[in-house]
């Protein structure tokens, strides 16, 4: 079954259950500014959980598409490494505004799997939040999932929050087992981050509004949310266990690897690379539909980190001019009849990732080439602080592209020297604003922003990612 015709046979099958198509929603969320893009198929009908927006229908299904890199849910950094994240996905999903609650919620997602899919039952697992007796009993005595594939988990993973504000409830996931052939643990056990049990369904029990202060106040009525990563379930339908071995991103391996002159076998030690640069692509030209420019700041930086740690990997695999640019026909080809907004604007696309590119050609070398330098002549594994600086401030590398070279070689950064330095920058920043210029405002980090989605944009932000990684 392909990519496409999975998320058709959802739409549909919610459909034939009342539920209302919605087209999916910009990556820019509308008037939210607690969020730096749009994380979950839920974010579009945030302020109808909270009772603060009417809609002339109770129940809603979609695809909505998502971007994972930076906020909350952040996983740049997993791509190229695990089989099942991308920055760009997207989440099928059923909703109900004070509808219906976790019985049908359950009913509805195990009939999808077993019988429209007809996914075999032995290969599903289901975890329940451990105080919710209810959507235990529905699973063991209605349902009838047996006790062997079931788990209790606690508030880490099964209680579900957008942000640090807003909707949000306990919840039930549904994992497809790979086989014993891949590595991996049942959810709840500590082997669990392997690749054999994949979570593919989250199944949102929403109760309550978090407030600033951490009150839990509850919703007007407890409504429905449910996630499921089409990816995901596309690899389970074309029988791999890797996201990207899915037709979608088959196609556009392919196409990364003709763009950068592989001819012949792929090496393994290339595929992450284009696993990174296959990924990217999407992530890159869907933000730019949706307005989002690379910048140095705000939503633009992460843009334009996404864009330049691709750029790098097209390089590092052998790419010599500009390469990423030449993805977006083909990814059109792909996604444009589902997501005409993005063959609507192909031609801008093209024009803004080919002078980025351009952009970013004119230091990359260079500044591969004192990174090098810096890793050859270094004592130890850790790359100096002054070097991860120079590399930000005159090379325009983000600090998260450093970071995966020295992943990659098993080395880390020396990040309270780069702070060390961003601070100096700060200062000199400060002395020369006495002249009344503002040109350093962007620089400056160290005032508390209102903005709580931004944070993790800034330079600052990106070292506070990297130590807590
Ligand atoms: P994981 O634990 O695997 O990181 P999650 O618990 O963070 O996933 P949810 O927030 O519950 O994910 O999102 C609902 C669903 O969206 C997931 O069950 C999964 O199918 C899909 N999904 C989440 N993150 C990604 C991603 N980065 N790439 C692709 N699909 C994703
Ligand atoms: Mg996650
Ligand atoms: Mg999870
Ligand atoms: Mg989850």
């Amino acid at each position: 079954m392909s990519t496409n015709a999975l998320r058709s046979r959802f739409i549909e099958f919610f459909e034939r259950e009342q539920h209302r198509f919605v087209a999916s929603s910009s990556l820019v969320p509308a008037s939210d500014p607690t969020l730096l893009f749009t994380n979950a198929g839920m974010v579009p009908f945030k302020d109808v959980f909270l009772g603060d927006d009417k809609r002339d229908y109770s129940r809603a299904v979609s695809s909505q598409r998502c971007v994972r890199a930076g906020g909350k849910h952040n996983d740049l950094e997993n791509v190229g490494y695990t089989a099942r994240h991308h920055t760009f996905f997207e989440m099928l999903g059923n909703f109900s505004f004070g509808d219906y609650f976790k019985r049908e919620a359950i009913r509805f997602a195990w009939d999808f799997l077993t019988r429209e899919l007809e996914l075999p039952a032995e290969k599903l697992w289901v975890t329940v939040f451990e105080e919710d007796q209810e959507a235990e009993d529905i699973w063991l005595k209605e349902i009838g999932v047996p006790e062997t594939q079931f788990s209790r988990i606690g508030a880490k993973d099964n209680f579900w929050s957008m942000g640090d504000t807003g909707p949000c409830g306990p919840c039930s996931e549904i994992f497809y087992d790979h086989g014993a052939h891949i590595a991996g643990g049942p959810p709840g056990t500590p082997e669990e981050d392997g690749d054999r049990y994949v979570e593919i369904w989250n199944l949102v029990f929403m109760q309550y509004d978090r407030q600033k202060d951490g009150e839990m106040r509850e919703l007007p009525r407890p409504s429905i949310d449910t996630g499921m990563g089409l990816e995901r379930v596309a690899a389970v339908m074309q029988g791999t266990h890797d996201n990207y071995g899915i037709d979608t991103f088959q196609t556009l391996i392919a196409a990364t690897a003709e763009a950068v002159g592989i001819s012949g076998d792929v090496l393994e030690s290339q595929q992450a690379s284009l696993k990174v640069v296959a990924d990217h692509i999407r992530a890159t030209a869907f933000l730019i539909t949706d307005g989002v420019m690379p910048a140095n700041e705000g939503r633009g930086y992460v843009l334009r980190r996404i864009m330049r740690r691709a750029i790098r990997h097209g390089h590092k695999l052998g790419a010599t001019g500009s390469f990423f640019y030449r993805l977006v026909a083909p990814l059109v080809e792909l996604m444009g009849e589902a997501f005409p907004e993005l063959a609507d604007a192909q031609a801008q696309i093209e024009r803004v990732v080919e002078q980025e590119e351009q952009r970013f050609a004119l230091t990359l070398a260079q500044g591969m080439r004192i990174l090098e330098d810096a890793i050859e002549t270094m004592d130890g594994t850790e790359i100096p602080g002054e070097t991860v600086f120079k590399l930000y401030d005159t090379y325009g590398f983000p600090v998260d592209l450093t970071n995966d070279v020295a992943r990659e070689r098993e080395l880390t950064l020396d990040t309270a020297g780069f702070e060390r330095e961003m601070n100096a920058q700060r200062e000199r920043a400060r002395a020369a604003s006495q002249f009344g210029a503002d040109y350093q405002a962007k620089l400056d980090v160290s005032e508390p922003t209102e903005f709580l989605g931004y944070t993790d944009t800034t330079a600052q932000g990106a070292i506070v990612a990297l130590v807590q990684n």
